[in-house]
């Protein structure tokens, strides 16, 4: 199924309003069509009297509340009158491309205003994220490492990491090996506020490795695995097993997609981009079909207020 959507259903859903709908509607409610105001499974599509096909916003009727609807109901692309074949095109780009796809690039294809683009955008990255405490806890070996976004000095200028303390943004990233990461935009990186989210989010049996920053002691007394730190400072960066390699280079990747691809990324918006890397990293054994429609699947129960798409 994956492969003839790539191939065939998705470039047809980007080209056809009809063919989006139906895309989106087989997707997001996975053959069982439901109504958005009760929940309930009695519902029809309402057709057109004259033509005999659907009607043209593509409504459905509840039998059970009475209320019309369409598939946008409920999920982020309510309240949107940007057609839904571009929304489809925005996801499906926005799932395949490695680094992300700039807003810009969705005005031009899709012929859409950049503020419409924008808007696009930011809900896909709400789609893409995960609910907060949605997620399974992470396992195994979870490295922990903190970036700043808006660019950290490189090792040997001083102090490893000069950022802190400075006014550029915290994130902070926890990653299983072999596995899925958490990020979050912190608002600081003081022991309390990071302790506070790896135990929120990895599980006790985990091992922590992190570097050696003072604000991870203590934090192995909460894991059967232990703690392991390596020493960026004496320039000891892989002790064997203990490395924070894999949570550098997932910011690593992180910093290049918000520095090449969308140049400035306000603080306030974030943590939107940073979901969108986290759930294309968590996605990656998956192919671009799969990933689509994970996509278009996370849209369903998640709203965003206008307002706060006002830059
Ligand atoms: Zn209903």
């Amino acid at each position: 199924m994956a492969k003839s959507e790539i191939i065939k259903e998705i470039p047809l859903a980007c080209s056809n309003e009809f063919a989006a709908v139906e895309f989106l509607e087989r997707k997001i409610w996975n053959g069982t069509p439901r109504c958005p105001h009760c929940q309930a499974t009695n519902v029809c599509q309402i057709m057109d009297a004259k033509t005999g096909g659907r009607s043209k916003r593509f409504l459905w009727r509840c039998h059970d509340c009475g209320k019309q609807f369409t598939i946008r109901v409920g999920t982020v692309m309510e309240e949107s009158r940007i057609p839904l074949r571009h929304w489809v095109y925005a996801i499906w780009r926005s799932a395949t491309s490695k680094k992300g796809v700039a807003a810009l690039e969705i005005k031009r294809q899709c012929q859409i205003s950049y503020p419409s683009a924008l808007f696009l955008m930011h809900r896909i990255r709400l789609a893409m994220t995960p609910e907060r405490g949605a997620s399974a806890k992470l396992t195994g070996i979870v490295e922990c490492d903190e970036t700043y976004v808006g660019g950290k000095p490189r090792f040997g200028t001083g102090y490893h990491k000069p950022g802190r303390g400075t006014s550029k943004t915290p994130v902070f990233g926890m990653v299983e090996r072999g596995g899925n990461i958490h990020r979050r935009v912190v608002a600081n990186v003081s022991g309390k506020t990071l302790k506070g989210a790896i135990k929120e989010c990895v599980d006790k049996s985990a091992t922590i490795m992190t570097d050696e920053w003072p604000a991870y002691r203590g934090v192995g007394k909460d894991f059967t695995g232990g703690h392991y730190f390596v020493n960026h400072g004496t320039k000891q960066y892989a002790d064997g097993m203990v490395t924070t390699n894999t949570a550098e280079s997932s910011f690593a990747i992180l910093k290049r997609g918000i520095m090449g691809i969308y140049h400035a990324v306000s603080k306030k918006h974030l943590h939107r981009y940073v979901g969108e890397f986290d759930f294309r990293w968590n996605t990656r054994n998956m192919n671009d079909g799969d990933r689509t429609v994970a996509a278009v699947q996370g849209a369903l129960g998640k709203r965003l207020d206008f307002k706060s798409l006002i830059q």
